[in-house]
Order: C-alpha cells, then sequence, then structure tokens
C-alpha cells in the first residue's frame, strides 16, 4: 500500500505554501472581487513580440534550443546590458544564458552555490520562493530584517556574514514592497560581497518598473552590476513584456558560473522556451515607457491615498505597496485581509512574505478604476 505519508521526504514537507495558497482562495471564493493581490502585469503583451512569438512557432521554432540559449537572443540581451549596465566581460555568450523564467535562475544558481552545511543571506521581507530555496537546494536561510524602511543595506547584512555563507540574494525593485535600492546602497553592498567571497545575486526582474524617484544617477534601475561583475545579475520577460506564463528570464555573471548553471539547467529544465525565445529576440526594442508612466501614475495615488492614514513603504518601484496595518487597529496583516475581504478586496498579508505579520501588500497592477474603488475601499477600512 502506498503511504504518502512515508514517501514525501523532508524536504517537501518543510516548505508551507498555506499562506498563499489561502489568498488565492480567498479571491477565488469571492464573487468579483476587486483583485489587488495579483503580482503580473495587466497589460497584453505588445503586438509585435506576441505576432514574433506565433510566426516562430510556425516557421518551427519548436525543438530544442541550446541550452544557454537562442544565440539571436542572447546576442541581444548582451547587446542590452552592454547599454544598460556596461555589462562587458567575456563575449557576451559565456557570461549570459537564457533560464525559464527568473524563477529558474535563482534555483540553478543556488544549485550550484549552495549545499547543506552553507548560508544564504536574503531579505525579509522577501518574494515567497526565496526561503523555499533552502530546502529545495540544501542551504540554511539567513533571513535580513530590513523593517523598518526594507533596505537590505551592508551595514545589515554584515553581522549575518559566517564563514558559512555563499549567497547574499538581493531583490530591487522588491517584491513586496516596491524599495529600490541607491547606488550608494548597492555599491557598499558590493564591496562587502566581494571583501568577503561572496556571491551577489541580484533579482531585479522589476527593472524595467523603476519610477522617476527610484532611477539615481546612472541609468533605468539602480543594480550593483555596474559596480562588479563578480556577481550574478538575475532579470526576467514576464513581468516586463506582459508573458509571464512564457517561463522567459535571463542570468548574467562570471563564466565560471554560468558554465556551472547550464550544467544544471542541462540535466532539469533543458532550455528555455524555445518559441519565447525567438519571439523575444526584438523586445528590447519595444518602447514600454507609456507603460511604466501609467504605473508611475497609479503608484502616486496610492501614495496620496494612504497619505496620514498609514505608512506605506517608500515604493519607487515594482508594482507594489507594503502598507502597516494601523497599530491602532491592533489586527495582524490576516486578519486585516480577511475583513478586506470582506468589502471584496483581495490583499496579500504581510505574514507571506516575513516572519512578521504586521502589513498587507497591495499591488496596483490592476485597471485604474478597480485600483481607484479598491483603494478608496482600504483606506476607509484603515481609517475607521
Ligand atoms: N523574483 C521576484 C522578486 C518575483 O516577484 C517573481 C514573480 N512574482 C519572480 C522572481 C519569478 O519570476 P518568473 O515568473 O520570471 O519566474
Amino acid at each position: 500500500m502506498i503511504d504518502p505519508d512515508k514517501l514525501i521526504c523532508n524536504r517537501a514537507c518543510c516548505v508551507d505554501v498555506s499562506g498563499i495558497r489561502r489568498a488565492f482562495h480567498l479571491g477565488a471564493t469571492l464573487e468579483n472581487p476587486i483583485n489587488l493581490s495579483i503580482g503580473q502585469p495587466d497589460f497584453p503583451v505588445p503586438e509585435p513580440l506576441m505576432k514574433a512569438t506565433i510566426k516562430a512557432i510556425e516557421d518551427g521554432h519548436n525543438g530544442y534550443t541550446l541550452t544557454t540559449g537562442d544565440q539571436s537572443l542572447l546576442a541581444a540581451v548582451a547587446a542590452h546590458l552592454r547599454r544598460d549596465v556596461d555589462w562587458t566581460i567575456g563575449d557576451g555568450q559565456s557570461d549570459l544564458m537564457i533560464t525559464s523564467g527568473t524563477s529558474g535562475a535563482l534555483m540553478l544558481a543556488f544549485l550550484v552555490l549552495c549545499d547543506a552545511g552553507s548560508e544564504a543571506i536574503v531579505p525579509d521581507p522577501h518574494f515567497v520562493i526565496y526561503p523555499t530555496l533552502g530546502p529545495m537546494t540544501g542551504p540554511k536561510i539567513v533571513l535580513c530584517d530590513t523593517y523598518d524602511d526594507f533596505r537590505m543595506t551592508a551595514e545589515r547584512v554584515e553581522p549575518l556574514i559566517t564563514d558559512a555563507t555563499r549567497v547574499v540574494l538581493l531583490n530591487t525593485p522588491a517584491n513586496p514592497t516596491g524599495v529600490v535600492l541607491s547606488d550608494s546602497d548597492l555599491s557598499d553592498l558590493v564591496d562587502l560581497c566581494i571583501s568577503r567571497g561572496i556571491m551577489l545575486l541580484s533579482d531585479e526582474i522589476y527593472d524595467l518598473f523603476t519610477f522617476s524617484d527610484g532611477r539615481g544617477t546612472t541609468g533605468p534601475c539602480p543594480s550593483p552590476a555596474r559596480y562588479t561583475k563578480d556577481m550574478l545579475l538575475i532579470r526576467g520577460f514576464g513581468k516586463t513584456y506582459g508573458c509571464t506564463g512564457w517561463r522567459l528570464g535571463y542570468a548574467a555573471g562570471p563564466p565560471w558560473l554560468i558554465e556551472q548553471m547550464a550544467k544544471f539547467q542541462q540535466y532539469s529544465f533543458v532550455c528555455a522556451p524555445s518559441m519565447a525565445q525567438a519571439g523575444m529576440v526584438g523586445a528590447f526594442d519595444v518602447d514600454m515607457s507609456e507603460v511604466v508612466d501609467r504605473f508611475e501614475r497609479r503608484r502616486d495615488l496610492v501614495r496620496q491615498t494612504f497619505d496620514g492614514v498609514a505608512t506605506i513603504s517608500d515604493c519607487r518601484g515594482a508594482f507594489y505597496a507594503f502598507i502597516e496595518v494601523p497599530p491602532s487597529m491592533g489586527m495582524s496583516g490576516t486578519e486585516f485581509c480577511d475583513v478586506a475581504a470582506e468589502h471584496n478586496v483581495v490583499l496579500i498579508p504581510g505574514g507571506v512574505f516575513s516572519e512578521r505579520d504586521t502589513h498587507v501588500r497591495l499591488s496596483f497592477a490592476c485597471p485604474d478604476e478597480q485600483l481607484a474603488e479598491g483603494l478608496e475601499i482600504v483606506r476607509g477600512l484603515m481609517g475607521e
């Protein structure tokens, strides 16, 4: 007789998805909810990219690609990174690979750099999968508490470093807070990691969504890649072009690291989806500034809404605000989300992303009217 309890190993047992599942369940049970919980863009894939991807299937881009990626896409990414972060090491190929989404790149990097006995420092709050990279690949996950300003600074990271630390995982602009680290925050982190022989992984999946007050002096999205090439830069296409389901991302780093990651990709994901790779070759030529400006206007509305009502994260990027449940309400994030759901609004409790459950994550990746309506309701509840 098959007994699942005997068969499911510790690695799986210690991963808890109840928080995020509960939040999705709440959304699914409401009729026509105002859903401010969604972590993916509400705009369609730009037409030229959609057409190019359909054509890629018709033209026969349906088989495996090289493990590290389609040559034309690699060349396009390399040219983009040269412009954007002055990424000039290697030949634009050995220092770069296309991955199955940003998550795929994170998983491969952890498989190469961390195993049992090692440690990886990740921010708290964090994107939901970060702590699960521990049980999935081996290291102990060490949380870097970034409350109340949500900045993962060198000052906060340094005391957490031990002889076992292999990786510091950074996310800017951040999920769930929208916080964008400054150039000086990033160069300090680079100095710290290099001086201690630790690999800095920078998850910049929201790089396009860096608003005017987050861009700093160096260009579109402040990135540690401008200070060193001895780090792993991870970015994606899913959020940028509204195609999260196409599972496409990329990683740039030292050739020794890319080579090891490619080895694991060969034996796991094999390659990223072929038609999406071929369809995205022209992606960096598509002007997305209208979309980013729209998201910035939504962000401004979120800020205005909570001004004087609740404390919100300094969201200068991504499409989230992390809002503290006013302490006078005496409610946890989870309790507040339950109340919001009674008023037909779906939010995600801070406890899904953090050891603490004092906040809620509000996503403004939703149509303008719905957002305005939802914000009024949440403000009303917080201002009571
Ligand atoms: N990193 C962060 C910070 C994210 O928010 C997400 C998606 N929500 C991912 C990675 C995963 O992205 P992908 O779909 O490209 O795997």
